[in-house]
Parts: C-alpha cells; structure tokens; sequence
C-alpha cells in the first residue's frame, strides 16, 4: 500500500470532516488523522446545527456538496424557522441534533467515502522542506508524507480547562489537549489565546416541566438540506418522506424557564470563584455567546434571563441549560442551577466549564485558507480564531476544495463577498482580521436580500460542479429546479386574481400562499409558492441594492471629519461604537475595513454624515 497521501486532514471536527470529504471527492487520496475516532463530529456545545447567520452557511455548505446540512437533517430531533415574521434574508432555519447519532453518522460518512482514509493518532509536528509541506509526525514518532496538510485542531491547541479554582490541560472535558502549536509556532506563525465556555447539564428526570414553557418544532418541518435522496442503501438515519413527499421526523419538544434574582444573587456573591473574574483567563470570550457570569455583571439592571432546556438526543435523559455557560465550581453551579424555576431538584451530570486555547491570527492566510508563508499548508476552523460549528465547517470545506484543486488542477476556489456567506467570512477572517472570536450574523453582508438561504443552491451550484463537488446529477436537479420556477413565475404573471396578476399580489405582506386558488397552488409545493413570494416581493430592493453596490467604490472615499463623534450614533450598536472611536477611521472605506464593522453600519455612518 502506498504510504504517501495527497492530502492530510488533522483533526475530526466539524472542519476536518468537511475539509476531508471535500478533498475525497474532487479526487485526492486523502488522510484524516484525529486524536479519537470516537469524538468524530462531537459538539463540544449545544447540539444544535444552523440559526441566525449560520442557516445560512449550513445552505451554502449543503450547496457546496458539504454534509453538515444533511446530516443534520437526519439526525434532527427538533427543526425551528427563526425570524420567520422578519424578511427573508433574516429567516434561518436552526436545527437541534440527536447529538450521538450526528456523530456516528458522520463517522459512517466518512467510512464509506472512496479515497478517504481514516486513523486515530495526534499529530505532534508538521514537516516542512524550502517553505512547501511535506507532511507530518505523529506523537508516536510516525512520519506520514503528504503533498498538502489541512490543520483543524479546534479548541484542543494548547488547550487548558477552567472550572472554579481548578485548571487542567485538555481540548475539551474528558478529551486531552495537543502541542502542535508549538511545532507552528517554530515555522513562525503567530499565536494568539482565546477563551469559550459551556454550560452544565442535567438529568431529564429531574426537571419539573410543569414550571417550563413548552417550545415545539415547527411544521411543516423546515430542513437544512437541499437534497432529498439518502446518500446509500447502507446509510444510518436516513430521511423520512411521507406519502405527500412532506419530510417527516417525530419531534421531541424543547422548554423554557428563566434566571431569578436569587440566581443573580448566588452568582455575584460567588465571582470572586469564576476563572474569568479571578484573572486567571486572559483569552478574550465570545461577545455573543456571554457566560452567565458576564450576563449578570454586564447586564446588572436585569432580574431575568432565559433558559432553553434541549434535548440532547431520543436515547438519552441528558439536558442541554442553554443560557448559562459558567466556569463557576462545581458546587455554586448546582447552586444557582437549583434557584431556577423547574430546576429546584436539578440533577447536573455535567458541570459547565470554559476553555482557553491558541488561535492563529487569520491575517496569516489567503482567501484560499492556505498560510502564506507555508506553501500547501492550510488552517481552518477554530484556529482561525472564529466561534461555531458552521463557520469551522465552511472553512473546512473551503480549505480541503483548495487543497486539491491546487493539487488536481492548480485552479483555486474562491468565493466572492457579493455571492455568499462564506465569501463573507474568509474576506472577513483574511482581510479585516479579528479580535475577538468570529461568528456569522445576516448584518455582515452588504447585500442580505440576495444572499439567503433558499436560494444558496442557485447561487452556488454551478461553482461547485466545476470545482467538482457535485455530481452531474444534482447539478441537473438544480437546473430543473430553477426551470421551474421560471415557469411559474410566468403562470404567477399571467393568473389573474379579482383582476390582478398573482404576481402582484404575491409581493403584498397579508396575501398567503393559502390565498392562491387551489388548482393553480396544486402546481408547487408550498415551500416554492414561498421561495416565490420573496423573489417577487425582493426584486424592487434587488435593484436598488445593485445600484448601491456600483456606488460602493465612490461612498468608500467619502471623508469622515476630523474629531468625529461616533458615539453620537445612537443607531449604532455600542461595540461598533467603541471600535469606531478607537481607530478614528478617516473615510467610510477605512471605517468597512474594521474588523467588526458591518455593512449595515456603514450604510448607518453614510446616511448621519450626509446628513
Ligand atoms: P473541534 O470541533 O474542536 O475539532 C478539533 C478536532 O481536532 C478534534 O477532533 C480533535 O480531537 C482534533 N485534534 C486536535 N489536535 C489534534 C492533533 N494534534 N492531532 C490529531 N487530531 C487533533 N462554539 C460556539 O459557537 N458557541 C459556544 O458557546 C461554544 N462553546 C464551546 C464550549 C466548549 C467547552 C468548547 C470545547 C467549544 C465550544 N464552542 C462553542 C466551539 C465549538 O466547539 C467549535 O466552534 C467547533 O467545534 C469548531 O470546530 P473545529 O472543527 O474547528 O474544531
């Protein structure tokens, strides 16, 4: 057997898996090395896939060949439609996980995926000859060669465990830590600390659910995946479709109940016990993923904050608290847990606890994620300082495309800022570079009608046969789909309704799908009647937003005065503010350069200074 491999993926998270798959399929004998196999697709968090900005990236992924989307929509224990009464390019769907059975899925992915092979060992150095990669070095002293490396080693690099007083090395609870930063660090990369946490969680029998608010999935049943087929006859948790083609799954209901001022009692008396506030974390934490210790700090005028209670599988009683990541002792978090309405008896068969690991400043990189001062070495996911499942796995996946298409046929994939999400990101993480852990929100693009979930197949398709990472096959299920919305947009323009053409009426907020004659709704499912509606009802803005982005070139010169005020912007979030004050930007192009500073604010500073 021939021991050299084209690519070697390090690590089994999120990243790593979609980094592997996508090197696998263009064509690249591929190598994924992790540290256990059994911890292959863990969330180390919430078991929870999707939500407010990263939907959207879970469809550009599912567009991209990617698996996450699928695969979660297979092991879906619960599927929401967030922000459905906001806009379209807002909606998002989010999508609760059998957290178990996401991984063994995906392990049994990885398993049948031809040219990808797998082996547990911990990679202790990456070899490097003239500045090219020439593979790595397991902890055992094993030297695998490669032609292209792909780094995802998430939260485990230097990774060092916070609970209480107590601080231990490890990547994660029960999971040791690694020392390949130091081996980068040697090739003279820069590292930098950042810290994140987890909240506890509890037994299911020992919740009162009568003191809950019930939250339900929604249905019809919104999915993350564009496809419909099960990838084979030995797949695991495959889809289920009824007789009307409806996707259907038995949905297990999440709860909701809320912090008292007796938990923000318990909680400020104890600070002087948390990590965070002992000093003892340097890294700086997830400004939108606060530990309830920071909540209660930061948030002191409030006498409530909300809990979700999930579900974290159909074969477990243990319970996600949503809302309460903590580093504080063990004893204080059963504490305050107990001071929670419903959770008075709670039973914690895991304690929360915070994390603190080496990040790689992502300036560091190219758009393609390959570093630039190593020739075929590439850095994706939590290393590159961002936060989140989705955002590892689109790099993942944007890092094992560009590894073997530069291997396979040294072209690059490389998407634009203007036609997705991951555009978005990798421009983001490249350009502006980051300060504090990097998650994905609707606000970072500058044009959000366009890019929205439902049409991420549309947008993406086409690049993703090309760069090979889908068959022909589904490309030509894209193409009939897109036919056939064009053909009902015809019927929608010539159908009149009491003498107005649908199409019209399809762009009014209180016409619904359910108004449309039944004989002409029985064309489409309703999900397309949907996708429709937006079309017709977005097109007017689509313009505009064309028009605006032609004037985007000229508005970046535009000069902010000397002394300029920004906090005077009341319009402004506070941290957009602040970031604004600190850098003094002297025109809007310097302010969109901020790391942190989204379109939206700069359309917000345009509009004051033209005022
Ligand atoms: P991981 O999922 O961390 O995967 C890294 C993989 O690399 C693992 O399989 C590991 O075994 C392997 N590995 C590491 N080093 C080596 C090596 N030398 N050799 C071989 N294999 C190696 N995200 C949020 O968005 N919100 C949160 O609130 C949040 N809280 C978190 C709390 C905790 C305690 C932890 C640990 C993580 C939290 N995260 C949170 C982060 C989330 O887990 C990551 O965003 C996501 O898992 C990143 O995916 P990844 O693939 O980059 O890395």
């Amino acid at each position: 057997m021939r021991s050299k491999y084209d690519v070697i993926v390090i690590g089994g998270g999120h990243a790593g898996i979609e980094a592997a798959l996508a090197a696998a399929r263009i064509g690249c004998r591929t190598l994924m090395l992790t540290q256990n196999l059994d911890t292959i697709g863990q969330m180390s968090c919430n078991p929870a896939i999707g939500g407010s900005g990263k939907g959207q990236l879970v469809r550009e992924i599912d567009a991209l060949g990617g698996a996450m989307g699928l695969n979660a929509d297979a092991t879906g224990i619960q599927f929401r439609m967030l922000n459905r009464r906001r806009g379209a390019s807002a909606r998002a769907t989010r999508v609760q996980c059998d957290k178990k059975a996401y991984q063994l899925r995906l392990k049994a992915l990885l398993e049948g995926t031809p040219s990808l092979f797998l082996e547990q060992a911990a990679v202790g150095e990456v070899l490097v000859k003239d500045r090219r990669v020439t593979g790595v070095k397991t902890e055992l002293d094993r030297i695998i060669p490669a032609d292209a490396v792909i780094v995802t080693g998430g939260t485990f690099l230097g990774g060092m465990l916070h609970i209480g007083r107590t601080s231990k090395i490890g990547g994660r609870m029960a999971d040791s830590s690694s020392n390949l930063s130091e081996s980068l660090g040697r090739l003279g990369f820069r590292i930098k600390r950042f810290k994140t946490g987890t909240p506890c969680r509890i037994s299911r029998r020992s919740i009162e659910f009568s003191a809950c608010e019930v939250q339900s999935g929604d249905f019809p049943i919104p999915r993350l995946s564009f496809e419909n087929t099960k990838r084979g006859k030995d797949d695991l948790y495959t889809l289920n479709f009824d007789q009307a083609g409806q996707f259907h799954v038995e949905q297990i209901p999440c709860w909701l109940t809320r912090t008292t001022t007796e938990t923000h009692k318990i909680i400020r008396g104890n600070l002087h016990t948390s990590p965070l506030y002992a000093g003892r974390v340097a890294g700086a934490g997830p400004r939108y993923c606060p530990s309830i210790e920071d909540k209660v700090v930061k948030f002191s005028e409030k006498t409530s904050h909300p809990i979700f209670l999930e579900p974290e599988g159909r074969h477990t009683l243990e319970f996600y608290v949503n809302g309460v990541s903590t580093s504080l002792p063990p004893e204080i978090q059963r504490e305050f847990i107990r001071s929670i309405p419903g959770l008075h008896k709670a039973e914690i068969l895991r304690p929360g606890y915070a994390v603190e690991y080496d990040y790689f400043p992502p300036t560091q990189l190219l758009k393609t994620l390959e570093t630039k001062s190593i020739s075929r070495l590439y850095f994706a996911g939590q290393i590159n300082g961002t936060s989140g499942y989705e955002e590892a796995a689109a790099q993942g996946l944007m890092a094992g495309a560009n590894a073997a298409l530069k291997l396979k046929t040294g072209r690059e994939l490389c998407l634009s800022r203007n036609e997705s999400f991951i555009g978005i990101l990798l421009d983001d993480l490249v350009e502006k570079g980051i300060e504090e852990p990097y998650r994905m929100f609707t606000s970072r693009a500058d044009d959000r009608i366009k890019l929205r979930q439902d049409n991420a197949e549309e947008r993406l398709s086409e690049l993703a046969f090309k760069a090979g990472l889908i068959t022909h096959a589904r490309r030509a299920v894209v193409h009939k789909n897109q036919e056939f919305v064009e053909r009902l947009k015809c019927v929608a323009v010539d159908t009149k309704i009491g003498g107005i053409p649908l199409a019209h009426l399809l762009k009014r907020p209180d016409f619904n799908s359910s108004d449309i004659p039944t004989e002409i709704k029985a064309l489409a499912p309703v999900q397309t009647w949907d996708i429709l509606k937006d079309e017709f009802k977005y097109a007017g803005y689509s313009h505009r937003q064309d028009l605006q982005n032609i004037n985007w070139a000229q508005r970046g010169q535009e000069r902010i005065p000397f002394g300029f005020d920004f906090t005077s912007i009341a319009s402004l979030r506070s941290e957009t503010q602040e970031r604004l004050a600190a850098a003094r930007p002297t025109s809007l192009g310097e302010a969109s350069r901020i790391s942190g500073v989204t379109a939206a604010d700069i359309s917000i500073l345009h509009i004051v200074l033209k005022s």
